[in-house]
């Protein structure tokens, strides 16, 4: 079996003055005041919008699409968030077989490296075999079952939280600010953290008038 850490790829252009000014343009029209908009002021109209929790004018913002290597466990709370769009690797018609293995995530409190494992490295603790140990049976099982004729959407039964998933997810700037809120905080599962403050953080640096607000620990 193979495990590998989580990770996650930012697809969309983050043009910091082009994404302002497209919120600009349509906001202004609330106002009426399109005459006020200057080389420069984008960035104040921005920041305006978000301190009135005029959230709605952020969705004229260009959608951003995030792509992310997680566990099945993870993006099963990430799909809860209906005013995305979402592409998932599918289980049903993806046979692990045929790349020879199953991949898994490795949790941040599992003290293992990434690489391909056949057998049960010497140092883990005895909560780590148990966790090592059953996705080796998982993987087993499902290779046998295939051999047995199972499809893969019936041999994919066996396979837990841990198994590998990929998942592309586009959305508005006003929900990616809802998503972060919620997973960037000390209440979100330590995986999700894993992949969403860093997200977080690139999008405080390219659009801080936006994201700036949200803090976490
Ligand atoms: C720490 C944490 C623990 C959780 N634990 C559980 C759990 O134990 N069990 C469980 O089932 N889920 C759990 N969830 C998932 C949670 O219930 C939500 O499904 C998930 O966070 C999506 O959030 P949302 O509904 O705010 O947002 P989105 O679906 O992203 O929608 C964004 C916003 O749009 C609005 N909206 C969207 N759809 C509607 C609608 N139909 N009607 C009205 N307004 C709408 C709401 O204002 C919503 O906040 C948990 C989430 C977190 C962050």
């Amino acid at each position: 079996m193979q495990l590998i850490y989580s990770s996650l790829e930012i697809l969309t252009n983050l043009d910091r003055e082009s994404i302002l000014k497209s919120i600009e343009l349509a906001g202004r029209t609330c106002y009426k005041s399109e005459d006020k908009i200057t080389s420069d002021s984008a960035t104040y109209f921005a920041k305006m919008i978000c301190k009135k929790g005029h959230g709605a004018v952020l969705e004229f913002g260009p959608d951003i699409t995030v792509r992310f290597i997680i566990d099945r466990g993870v993006s099963h709370e990430l799909v809860r968030h209906r005013l995305c769009s979402f592409a998932q690797e599918s289980t049903r018609y993806c046979n692990y077989a045929k790349q020879g293995h199953v991949i898994f995530i490795i949790p941040p409190w599992v003290n293992l490296g990434p690489g391909e494992y056949t057998k049960l490295p010497t140092k883990l603790s005895e909560s780590e075999n148990i966790w090592f140990n059953s996705l080796l049976a998982a993987e087993k099982a499902y290779l046998e079952l295939l051999q047995h004729n199972w499809l893969p959407q019936a041999a994919r039964s066996v396979l837990p939280n841990s198994l590998k998933t990929e998942i592309v997810v586009k959305a508005n700037i006003r929900e990616w600010h809802h998503i972060l809120e919620l997973r960037c905080s000390k209440q979100a599962h330590p995986q999700m953290r894993g992949v969403m403050l860093p997200i977080l953080n690139i999008l405080k640096i390219n659009l801080p008038e936006i994201f700036g607000d949200i803090e976490y620990d």
